[in-house]
């Protein structure tokens, strides 16, 4: 069992959460099984970035579609743990487009979507976690296929807090790493912008920069980063609305 313990690095943290944004208190070691009820977990997405003919970035002896595929691998694995379900766009090396995985996304209820990516410059000093989200959604009307099957449709309002999960996401992967500080940015990224979840994208690092690269060649710091995107999701989970009733429950429930 893992021993809860303060560290100096969430102490730093505290003072980078305000313009982190959305979390009032910094994330610590949780346990989220015990804090939070398996069946009001919303279920998560999990989207390793390219794949197949689309390589992503490919610096340093690394390819950004394998790291990427095995950092998705890892956090379903830390979800799981910690009690979620999970989706993943892709398991394998094959080429799904954007539209695929947004598609994807939407079909799942009460969901949440987290891309993993690795980053690329064009300076070999750039380094760095960042996470984006997007303010405005483009995604279609839900496609209600059990009407009357749920209360009411969920409200659009409350899937868009991708703000407030890239805020969680972000303060996790640097509660965990030594890795700096990028901050958390709006940017209409197509999956992020076309997921109707609370949806982040988040760059684990960059391949262009030898030192990070080494980093993300190991099992072990890929693990750290798992673990990492896990429990901000996990925080944030905990501040998620319960999924709505299905309306049988209601009509039995007022009868
Ligand atoms: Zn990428």
């Amino acid at each position: 069992m893992e021993v809860v313990t303060p560290t100096v690095g969430l102490l730093t943290l505290a003072g980078c959460l305000t313009f982190l944004v959305a979390p009032e208190e910094a994330p610590r070691d949780i346990h989220v099984a015990a804090a939070l009820s398996p069946s009001t977990l919303p279920v998560v997405v999990v989207d390793a970035g390219h794949g197949g003919r689309d390589e992503g970035a490919r610096c340093n002896g690394l390819v950004e579609k394998n790291v990427s595929l095995d950092l998705a691998v890892r956090v379903e694995q830390r979800l799981q743990v910690l009690g979620f379900k999970t989706v993943m766009t892709r398991r394998a090396d094959a080429y799904v487009s954007l539209p695929e995985r947004a598609e994807l996304a939407n079909q799942v209820e009460h969901s949440l979507f987290v891309s993993l990516h690795c980053n690329k410059s064009p300076s070999s000093s750039a380094t760095g976690v960042e996470t984006f989200f997007a303010t405005e959604k483009v995604v279609p009307e839900p496609e209600w296929t059990f009407v009357g099957f749920f209360a009411k449709p969920e409200p659009m309002a409350r899937a868009d807090r991708g703000e407030n999960l890239a805020g969680y996401v972000q303060a996790s992967l640097l509660n965990r790493t030594e890795a700096g500080n990028r901050g958390i940015k709006a940017r209409p990224l197509y999956v992020v912008r076309h997921t109707r979840a609370p949806a982040v994208l988040v760059e684990a690092g960059f391949l262009s920069n030898p030192f990070e690269a080494r980093l993300l060649g190991t099992p072990e710091y890929r693990e750290l980063i798992a673990k990492a995107v896990a429990e901000g999701v996990a925080e944030f989970a905990r501040t998620m609305p319960p999924p709505p009733k299905p309306a049988t429950q209601l009509a039995k429930a007022t009868r």
